[in-house]
């Protein structure tokens, strides 16, 4: 099979302009909490310029294409790996890159000047190869999924060529290997790369929109004020933990809190300081929590406390916690601590849904505040 370099050079540097729009399109749809999608998209239109500038050799002066498309080449290189430091939430090491790329662009100009075929092969796919394995190292130390790992594959292959095709300078003469030569080491090089491009834009699409679930999972199971999980959220996850109690005797026990007369804290020191004080409330019952225990917001002053595989007697001692944490808890300066009342429940044989429980809480909550509040029942 006889493939032309020049072609697929040209066809190249046609989908990667393409691929870069579709990233920028995606960008204007994403919220701007995922971050590198600037760079990630300048990065493929920049590849295709450089694919587009080595399609011109023969009509620019060799200096003019070589320089052009080496430099652009680095640049679109730099751009991945810069859009996967905004994204991982990292540094944006340009200045070291752009630093690194100079030098390299310095070196490979004198030996243009003083021609040196091999050794301007080996610096050039040298400082490449260094680019991306160091953005290789960053997927795999903070991606995870099908993405990240489409991403640190392609990165690694994309090394092994490059490695290759510095190495077989060394035996195919210059003449041999020039750009659009039909030798196996040019066409692979220049396939390899058409699909780089390809599955780099791929896995960053994948990898954003990967991200955007997890915003939007995030956002449907919190309550925006307080970070507890919402009624929907922690009722659904306390439904499973029923059924497993029903299905493998795992205990489950649940706690319904009502904050004692907060009413009169938005009386006294206002709706917002109530506000914060629902938000501190919540940070301070958590600090009792295990992680496997959820704490979900109920409706107003009252939440929910789901303690999965724990029996009657271990609930009531995290209740008790929750109870002694928050009448410690001083909310802010000037207000005094809020008390809570709050009735457990465990499943028992009878049973028939969570609401059971819920219903037997609800009335052990009553017991507590008509008792006194400030209080377990
Ligand atoms: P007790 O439970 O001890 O009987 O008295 P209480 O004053 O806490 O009882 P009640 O249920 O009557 O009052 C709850 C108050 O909580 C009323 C409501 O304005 C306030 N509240 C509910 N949700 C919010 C909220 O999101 N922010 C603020 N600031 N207040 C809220
Ligand atoms: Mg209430
Ligand atoms: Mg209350």
């Amino acid at each position: 099979m006889q493939l032309d370099p020049r072609s697929i050079t040209v066809m190249t540097a046609l989908m990667a302009a393409v691929l870069g729009a579709v990233l920028l399109g995606v960008r204007r749809n994403c919220p701007p909490t995922i971050q590198g999608l600037l760079p990630w998209s300048l990065a493929p239109m920049t590849c295709a310029g450089a694919a587009g500038v080595y399609a011109l050799q023969g009509w620019w002066p060799e200096f003019a294409v070589a320089q052009t498309g080496n430099a652009l080449l680095l640049a679109g290189c730099g751009l991945f790996y810069f859009g996967s430091q905004r994204f991982f939430g990292r540094r944006v090491t340009w200045r070291l890159w752009g630093g690194i790329a100079l030098l390299s662009l310095a070196v490979l100009t004198w030996f243009l000047v003083r021609p040196d075929y091999r050794v301007r092969m080996v610096v050039f796919t040298g400082t490449m190869t260094a680019c991306v394995l160091a953005h290789a190292r960053l997927v795999l130390r903070d991606g995870r999924g099908f993405a990240a790992r489409l991403i640190a594959g392609t990165l690694l292959l994309q090394a092994i060529v490059l490695v290759g095709r510095g190495l077989a300078s060394f035996w195919v003469d210059g003449a041999q290997s020039s750009r659009f030569a039909t030798t196996t080491v040019q066409t692979s090089y220049i396939a390899s790369y058409c699909f780089s491009v390809l599955l780099l834009s791929v896995g960053v699409l994948l990898m954003a929109s990967e991200r955007v679930r997890e915003e939007f999972e995030l956002l449907a199971t919190r309550d925006a004020l307080t970070g507890a999980l919402t009624r929907r959220a922690v009722l659904q996850a306390g439904g499973e933990e029923f059924d497993r109690w029903r299905r493998y005797g795992q205990p489950v026990s649940l706690v319904l809190l009502d904050i004692d007369h907060f009413k009169q804290v938005n009386d006294r020191y206002g709706h917002q300081a109530g506000d914060r004080v629902l938000a501190g409330a919540v940070a301070a019952m958590r600090g009792e929590l295990r992680v496997n225990d959820r704490l979900g917001r109920y409706g107003g002053e009252e939440f929910v406390i789901l303690l999965p595989s724990t029996d009657a007697e271990a609930a009531r001692a995290s209740a008790e916690r929750v109870r002694v944490a928050l009448a410690a808890h001083a909310p802010e300066p000037g207000i005094p601590p809020c008390t809570a009342s709050l009735g457990l429940a465990w499943a028992q044989p009878g049973d028939t849904s969570l609401d059971a429980l819920l219903a037997r809480a609800d009335e052990a909550l009553y017991r507590a505040k008509a008792n006194g509040r400030n209080r377990v029942a």
